[in-house]
């Protein structure tokens, strides 16, 4: 019998593989900035850990909310935005659902779906092509471009392109990092499954598996596995407290997620037994598989864990991978850089999750506890060069795979970071495409993609506006009402920084709604207003299986966000154009015009999503 295979090619400016959130942050902004972009992820679903099939709520800067005004903003902001308005009860699959859409109807953005990378041709130092496989319909494709980006987490496609990697950990002497081993190891963070519990209101028994784990007492001493709520659904303080006596503060807002029964435990987590973790994964994930059953049946059957009506509704089957090949860049980000606060003068991405290293055997590691924190105040910025994959002209590489070491991958790899990291490198990739340049080249152009990112709604801390094409920054600006000045929106900082409000606050709004002012002293072709409402960076808004963290949430699109307004463009005191926008539940909001000549930009706050007065951040006018 004759194998037939079909072949395919197709050729792009782009090529980003996998679509978790840093290929889906990289492939929207690629394409938005005009190169024809094509995504390939190997799962039916975008998102990777984050996913319906994993279930990892994302992380970020901000460091569960300990981090003021941290959160990060961009095309992630966007998402979860979206995903905060239609996803009332926090259903994976609407998330999917939300995700699929937004890279779906993307235009200049090609996705596949259900397709693996299998190899990829490279000449020299550049990347040439990719093949690969889609599954559903049996097709060998083979995508050629200009410019290849590396999202797979695991560092596949430099791998394949023969990009110098490493695993484990770096030793003291390399970086000086102070929490690093004396000696270079290959300990790595493990795989899990994560599961979801519902409480039924009544007895539910669990008969387990015959292959699953026996679990006792004595070994998860250090893994907090009962449930700590009152009947009211609020956390037993007390009782928490009593468990995390020992823990400081960074180690108890891990902890925390798991103060319910319902969200478990990202603390399930094996890393195998041989040198590579990405070779051992099925292995791994049989394991887990056993652990995960077999610490559910401690907790119903081995003894009073308050258990007695949970339910099991979801197991993961899919292990989320926390750490594996880290690709080496041009610059490799330090614990150092970290804990410094680093601005870089290629800053084009940033983080804050303190740093998060898990113990070398996981859930194995009974007499430990599960992670060392190392917590850091402040924010660090990423420069470009970790995004730049070493030995290669052609290829840029983010994610948790960027080039960082082990003790900086463990603040970096959080999906909120990855995203950022995502948007800086999609729209570096875009650049190339319009400068015809390789990776290096658009370090020529660093302001330009950094004011690029900060026009796109992205924070690099310690940057600010100074696009030299946004007319706004020369207007004077006048409001209805001040409770913070009007003139804020535009200082160039589109969110609160530590006590500099950075935005226009009116007082109130009245029935014929409030108005702020941008008037130019001669008049302007003016063609797009931007403008940057306040989403409450404070307040989560992340999907998660954790009924504690939802509980932390207000529900539906944050009440602060401004909802209906006006923005009306006037000659001469006279209204030439009006656009209205009614039912907003986005933080940027980008409004386009036919070129006309004004010499004053008004923007009408008619209501907000429930808050009192309008805020608004920033106002650009091109
Ligand atoms: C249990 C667990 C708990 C965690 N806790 C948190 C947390 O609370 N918050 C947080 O923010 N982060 C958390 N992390 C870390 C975070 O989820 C990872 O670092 C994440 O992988 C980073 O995103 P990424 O886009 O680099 O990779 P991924 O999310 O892994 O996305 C990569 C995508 O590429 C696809 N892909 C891989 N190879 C190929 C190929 N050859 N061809 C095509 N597609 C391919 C994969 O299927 C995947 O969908 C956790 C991780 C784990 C495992």
């Amino acid at each position: 019998m004759s194998v037939r295979s079909k072949n395919k090619e197709a050729a792009f400016d782009v090529v980003i593989v996998g679509g978790g959130m840093t290929g889906m942050c990289a492939a929207l902004a690629c394409a938005r900035h005009g190169a024809k972009t094509a995504l390939v992820q190997d799962r039916p679903v975008f998102g990777g850990n984050a996913s319906s099939e994993i279930r990892m709520h994302i992380c970020g800067a901000s460091s569960n909310m300990m981090k003021k005004d941290a959160e990060e903003t961009g095309i992630l902001r966007e998402l979860l935005l979206e995903n905060k308005k239609v996803n009332t009860y926090y259903n994976f699959s609407i998330w999917d659902r939300v995700l699929f859409t937004a890279m779906k109807t993307q235009p200049n953005l090609t996705v596949f779906l259900n397709t693996t990378m299998v190899d990829a041709d490279s000449e020299g130092r550049c990347v040439k092509g990719i093949h690969c496989y889609q599954l559903t319909t049996e097709i060998n494709w083979h995508l050629t471009a200009d410019i290849f980006c590396d999202c797979t987490g695991n560092g596949t496609l430099g791998f394949m392109t023969g990009v110098p990697f490493r695993t484990g950990s770096e030793g003291k002497e390399e970086f000086h990092e102070k929490d690093a081993p004396d000696k270079p190891n290959n300990d790595r963070m493990g795989n899990t499954l994560l599961f979801k519990a519902v409480d039924r209101g009544q007895p539910v028994e669990f008969i387990p598996p015959k292959d699953a784990y026996h679990f006792t007492e004595e070994q998860l001493r250090y893994r907090k596995h009962a449930d700590l709520r009152a009947p009211d659904g609020s956390i037993l303080e007390e009782k928490a407290d009593a468990i995390m006596d020992n823990l400081d503060e960074a180690t108890k807002n891990l902890v925390v997620d798991n103060y319910c029964l319902d969200y478990g435990y990202w603390w399930i987590e094996l890393t195998g037994e041989k040198a590579d973790i990405i070779e051992e994964y099925e292995d791994i994930r049989d394991e887990l598989v056993k652990c995960v059953y077999g610490i559910w049946d401690h907790i119903k059957n081995g003894g009073d864990h308050g258990a007695q009506n949970f339910d099991l509704q979801w197991v993961g089957m899919l292990p989320g991978m926390r750490e594996s090949r880290r690709l080496e860049g041009d610059y490799m980000l330090t614990e150092n850089d970290i804990f410094d606060n680093r601005i870089f003068p290629d800053a084009v991405a940033y983080g804050g999750w303190d740093c998060d290293n898990h113990v070398a055997h996981g859930l194995l590691d009974f007499d430990k506890m599960p992670s060392s924190i190392f917590p850091f105040k402040g924010l660090y910025t990423i420069p470009y060069g970790c995004y730049v994959a070493k030995e290669m002209d052609n290829l840029f590489i983010s994610g948790r795979s960027m080039s960082a070491s082990k003790l900086a991958m463990a603040s970096s790899r959080v999906m909120g970071t990855c995203a950022v990291g995502g948007q800086a490198v999609g729209t570096a990739a875009a650049m190339c495409i319009k400068y015809g340049c390789g990776t290096r080249g658009v370090k020529q152009h660093m302001t330009e993609l950094q004011q690029t990112l900060l026009k796109d709604d992205c924070y690099i801390p310690g940057y600010k506006n100074e696009d030299p094409l946004d007319l706004a920054r020369t207007a004077k600006v006048t409001a209805t009402s001040e409770k913070h000045a009007a003139v804020n929106v535009i200082n160039g900082v589109a969110r609160t920084v530590e006590e500099n409000i950075n935005c226009w606050q009116s007082n109130g709004i009245r029935p014929e709604g409030e108005e702020l002012y941008l008037s130019f002293e001669q008049h302007k072709k003016v063609s797009q207003v931007r403008l940057t409402f306040d989403p409450n960076l404070n307040a989560s808004i992340r999907l998660s299986l954790s009924s504690k963290r939802i509980a932390e949430q207000v529900p539906g699109v944050p009440p602060e966000l401004v909802k209906d307004f006006d923005v009306e463009l006037r000659k001469d005191g006279e209204a030439v154009t009006v656009k209205q926008v009614r039912g907003n539940y986005q933080r940027l909001n980008v409004l386009d015009f036919q070129p006309v000549e004004c010499d004053e930009v008004v923007l009408r706050v008619l209501a907000t999503n429930g808050i009192a007065d309008a805020r608004v951040y920033e106002v650009r006018v091109y």
